[in-house]
């Protein structure tokens, strides 16, 4: 399981630069054996990533309403004991769990709704009508459920008893005044990602909003000279460009605030251009231009203003041709509030490669830059329903879009499908897929049945 690897992978790791010039990437690419593997080219980044880790972001205050997906910048604490009082879980009778466990009837006292105010205490053998979220009275050690009690009507009123042959203990059916937190409490450190359950907690603690880190700007700069803009019916031998609204979607998914730039040409002025703007960024995406190809100019554009390459390519498929590196800012960075280098990756452009990199690789280096804990690609474990037909070529990690049933009927467990596709172009197969099946390198096929890692969208 690729999580359970991840600590010996950062055992290897070596974080090494180089520097390419024009014409490189026909070198590396046609060496697939002198390309990092997944495992040692994960290891780098997380390594990189954890190193950023370390560096101060500004930060923001969120609303509640719109903290959803922001990562907390300061430890929220208790403002007050957890729960503030000791609690019913249960509509029932308050009482002393040896009186209730006699069986003899108790004489009902008085009654508390939710949102009274702690009352007390219980008479000697008496038993208090109590609400579901109601303080308990003092006196009471536990609350019998409505559901287990047999009731009389006698002249002095209504009187109620544990039905037999149950039995009750101490602090059942409360829970204790504290017993979630004390005051003053960490109940959530800075760092962690703010969702549901997190809203609700720091809504509980009195917070109408929260100080949070700001999303990292991450510039997404499209090439290729095939490219349209989306609204434009493409001419002949042109595409739309998919690939600048999926990444967007991608990055906002993962923390990001996306800024796309305008599509650049595969010519070496447009690049720069488009580069001298993109090094505004706090991270940055290119996506096209890094493969074998005459036309393929984006190593040589980021080697010209100064990038240092932590690795230009992974065996991988899809994604062969990922780039890593990072820009010195130089003097650049003082006073400006940024990094002293802006981490980018050069994605490949089919669009299927474009997502599986950033997922792989792209996820630490944002989670990092905003300020989040460990977060990374996720992987799951499923059960293959049918064998991987196609033997491919062994010595890639290959990512294959499959559709998982994470449904199953009881006692099944997820199932997990390839969905047939044409290649890393087919858009139409990645919308079909929720996952993709991870091959490992060494393995040529996986039969129906198997338990497989299985990488989340
Ligand atoms: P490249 O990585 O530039 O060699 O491009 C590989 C393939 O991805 C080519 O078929 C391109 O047309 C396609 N491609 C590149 N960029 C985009 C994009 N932004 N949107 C959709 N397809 C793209
Ligand atoms: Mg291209």
């Amino acid at each position: 399981m690729p999580g359970a690897s991840f600590l010996f992978w950062t055992i290897e790791v070596v974080v090494g630069t180089r520097l390419p010039g024009e014409g490189m990437a026909s070198t590396i690419h046609s060496m697939s054996a002198g390309l990092l593997s997944y495992e040692a080219a994960a290891a780098q980044v997380t390594a990189y990533a954890r190193k950023i880790r370390a560096g101060g972001c500004s930060t923001e205050r969120a609303e509640l309403a719109h903290a959803q997906g922001r990562v907390l910048a300061r430890d929220l604490k208790a403002d007050q004991d957890q729960p503030p009082f000791a609690r019913s879980t249960r509509d029932g009778f308050a009482c002393r769990a040896k009186d209730a466990s006699a069986h003899k009837f108790l004489c009902i006292a008085v009654s508390t709704r939710a949102g009274e105010a702690p009352a007390g205490p219980v008479p000697p053998h008496s038993a208090w009508e109590i609400m579901t979220g109601a303080p308990v009275p003092s006196g009471a050690n536990a609350v019998v459920m409505l559901e287990h009690v047999e009731k009389l009507a006698d002249k002095a009123g209504e009187l109620v008893r544990l039905a037999s042959p149950r039995k009750i203990a101490a602090g059942e059916n409360i829970v204790a005044r504290g017993a979630q937190a004390r005051k003053g409490d960490v109940l959530m450190p800075a760092g962690s990602v703010i969702g549901p359950a997190q809203i609700a907690l720091a809504a509980t603690c009195g917070y109408t909003a929260l100080e949070v880190h700001m999303r990292p700007r991450v510039a997404i700069l499209t090439t290729g000279d095939e490219l349209v803009p989306v609204e434009c019916k493409p001419g002949a031998g042109q595409i739309r460009n998919s690939n600048a609204p999926m990444l967007a979607a991608l990055v906002a998914a993962s923390g990001g605030e996306p800024w796309v730039l305008p599509a650049a040409a595969d010519l070496k002025d447009a690049l720069d251009a488009a580069l001298s703007e993109a090094i505004e960024a706090d991270f940055l995406l290119i996506s096209g231009g890094v493969s074998a190809g005459k036309f393929d100019l984006v190593e040589p554009a980021l080697a010209r203003i100064g990038a240092r390459f932590h690795f230009t390519g992974v065996r991988i498929q899809p994604g062969k041709p990922l780039v890593f590196g990072e820009v010195p800012r130089g003097g650049r960075s003082r006073g400006s509030g940024k990094a002293k280098s802006l981490p980018f990756f050069g994605l490949p452009g089919n669009p299927v490669s474009s997502a599986v990199t950033f997922l792989l690789f792209g996820t630490p280096v944002l989670a990092a830059l905003a300020g989040g804990g460990a977060a990374g690609p996720r992987f799951a474990m499923a059960e293959l329903a049918a064998d991987t037909n196609r033997r491919t070529k062994p010595g890639l990690t290959r990512f294959l879009p499959a559709h998982c049933d994470f449904n199953p009927r009881a006692g099944k467990r997820a199932r997990v499908e390839t969905v047939p596709w044409q290649g890393s172009g087919d858009l139409a197969a990645f919308a079909r897929s929720n996952c993709f099946l991870m091959v490992p390198e060494e393995v040529g096929s996986l039969k129906a049945g198997a338990m497989v890692s299985i990488l989340l969208i």
